[in-house]
């Protein structure tokens, strides 16, 4: 039956902002069109789809539930929340990896001096829900400068992922704040290489997988 095969999917999307004081952070270049792609497609094929989006410039697709997060530890809050109650999690945010360690609560002055930001490590979102996860199928994305699909293989075992979609951010036309993506799907016993795509379309591909995947496991 149809109906059984339509999911309830979890999507995070855009970047992160880890707060130095008030007026500054850090974050990083992507534009969140990946995971917003992923949500429409997703909702288009008629899956139930909560979005957790950092900070993005784009409009929410018609039929998504969004949460708008900040930094890393409200996107993990707002994930943690959700997951049980899903079929499946597609981490496609590009998360921090560090966060000062102190939040100031006032404008820090400019000086002359030089200034020292301590930082430290934030907790892997998809790490830790993956290892706790009853059922739900988990996909993470590995953006990497280089050939991606050495250290994606590394990212889908030492995650613990279900699969992993790896692009090359450095390479022109692919990657943070552009239409289009050139990506690599890897999971436990096969890869996709496809070539430069626009977003949505790429989009349909991972989506697909998704529930070509859970069909399956799930004998449906
Ligand atoms: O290790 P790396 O940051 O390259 O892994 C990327 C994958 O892990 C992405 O799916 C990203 O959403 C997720 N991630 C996370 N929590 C972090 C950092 C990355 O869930 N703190």
């Amino acid at each position: 039956m149809l109906f059984l095969r339509l999911m309830k999917i979890l999507i995070t999307a855009g970047p992160t902002r880890e707060y130095i004081d008030p007026v500054r952070f850090i974050s990083n270049r992507s534009s969140g069109k990946m995971g917003y792609a992923l949500a429409a497609v997703a909702a288009g094929r008629g899956h139930r789809v909560s979005l957790v989006s950092g900070p993005v410039a784009i409009a929410v697709p018609s039929g998504v539930d969004c949460c708008m997060v900040e930094s890393a530890a409200e996107m993990q809050a707002a994930v943690q929340e959700r997951f049980d109650a899903v079929n499946a999690l597609i981490m496609a945010a590009a998360v921090a990896d560090w966060s000062p360690v102190c939040r100031h609560s006032v404008k820090q002055k400019k000086s002359s001096n030089e200034l020292l930001l301590k930082l430290r490590p934030v907790p892997d979102i998809l790490r830790t829900v993956s290892a706790r996860r009853k059922g739900q199928v988990v996909v993470g994305f590995a953006a990497e400068t280089g050939n991606p699909e050495e250290e994606a293989l590394r990212k889908l075992e030492s995650k613990g992922l279900d699969m992993i979609v790896g692009n090359d951010v450095s390479a022109p036309g692919t990657g943070f704040d552009v239409d289009t993506n050139q990506v690599i799907m890897l999971w436990n016993g096969g890869r996709q290489a496809l070539p430069c795509l626009p977003k949505t379309v790429v989009a349909e591909h991972i989506i697909g997988w998704l529930e070509q995947f859970y069909a399956k496991r799930n004998r449906l």
